[in-house]
This record gives C-alpha cells, structure tokens and sequence, in this order.
C-alpha cells in the first residue's frame, strides 16, 4: 500500500512564496493557480491600487 509513483505537484505562491501543493479543489484550474489560498489572491499585486 506505499506506492507512490505520481507525487502531487507543487507550486510557489507569488505572493508569499511559500510553496503549496495540489488539491482536489484546483483539480480543474490547477494550471491557473498560482496562490496558496484565497488570502494571497486578494492580496496579489494589481496594476491599479484601488482599495475597497
Ligand atoms: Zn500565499
């Protein structure tokens, strides 16, 4: 029961660089992902500064 042939991927957060690893939620957009959680998204550098 230890086989691990595929381990899942990883990523590095562009906002906080800390690296994050797939899961099933991203299992569509994983390509797109590039933040550890929703936090970092909002958080992401914009090229208008446009607080709420
Ligand atoms: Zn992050």
């Amino acid at each position: 029961m230890s086989t691990n042939k595929k381990p899942k991927p990883e990523k590095s957060c562009l906002v906080c660089g800390r690296p994050f690893t797939w899961r099933k939620k991203w299992k569509k957009d994983w390509e797109q992902v590039k933040y550890c959680s929703k936090k970092c998204q909002s958080l992401r550098p914009k090229p208008q500064d446009n607080p709420a």
